[in-house]
């Protein structure tokens, strides 16, 4: 349960110097991308070195997976740091990166104000099978409303399963939402968000997992529209 978990009571509570210290402070730079479910983080590991200017965030409600990250972010920032010194040209930092454990599905909005993200990620989320459980799906119309709201207009929402049911889920209520249009592969590449699609392929420990089992993966990526206003 999260119930013991403390919540920011919203984004302007948040010192985001506590999470990229070197980037956060005094520059009120907030996260950018957000990776919903982040798991072991590979998603995050693959693409800060991608976008050194950008703060990404992942969630993570499970306790000893968030550890895990945490961990994992602080040694690549240590090692970046020892072999700085010893090396002309720098490694990538990885002060770009960082994680909060979270439940996602209730707190998104104590975490990223109003139009603040470029990119939200749902990689590989549980599936929840039973029909009895679909609200419980990480893609519901009410949670749809919060994405929309932490997207700016023009940003990516990306989502990748193996289930087939899942996708299908999910594609259906993205592009039934008023506030997201389909976005295909292709104009995304043409975009240059290829190396991002390449990451949400190949970079998960899931997606991972799913290609040793040489499982299938569908893709689906939505675009916060903008509203005219008259
Ligand atoms: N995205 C990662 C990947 O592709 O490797 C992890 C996929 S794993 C199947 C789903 C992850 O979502 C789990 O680590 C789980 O703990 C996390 N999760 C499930 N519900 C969540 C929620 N409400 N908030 C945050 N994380 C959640």
């Amino acid at each position: 349960s999260d119930h013991s978990l403390d919540y920011p009571l919203s984004p302007q509570d948040i010192d985001w110097a506590q999470y990229y210290p070197e980037l956060a402070a005094g520059t009120g730079k907030v996260p950018e991308f957000a990776d919903v479910g982040c798991g072991f983080g590979g998603l995050l590991i693959a693409l800060a070195p991608l976008f050194p200017d950008t703060l990404l965030l992942g969630l993570e409600i499970r306790v000893q997976v968030s550890q895990y990250v945490q961990d994992r972010i602080n040694a690549l920032r240590v090692a970046a740091t020892a072999e700085s010194s010893s090396t002309d040209k720098p490694p990538h930092s990885f002060q770009n990166v960082s994680i909060v454990r979270a439940n996602a599905m209730k707190f998104l909005p104590n975490y990223f104000g109003k139009h603040s993200l470029s990119a939200l990620f749902f990689l590989f989320p549980d599936p929840h099978f039973k029909s009895r459980k679909h609200k419980a799906r990480i893609i519901s119309p009410t949670l749809l409303a919060e994405y929309a709201y932490v997207l700016r207009p023009g940003g990516i929402v990306y989502t990748i399963t193996d289930v087939k049911d899942l996708h299908e889920w999910m594609k259906k209520h993205l592009t039934e939402f008023p506030l997201f249009e389909p976005v295909d592969e292709e104009t995304l590449r043409s975009e240059g968000k290829g190396p991002i699609i390449d990451a949400v392929y190949h970079s998960t420990e899931e997606g991972r997992k799913v290609e040793s089992n040489k499982g299938e993966k569908w893709l689906a990526c939505f675009r916060r529209i903008q509203v005219s206003r008259s």
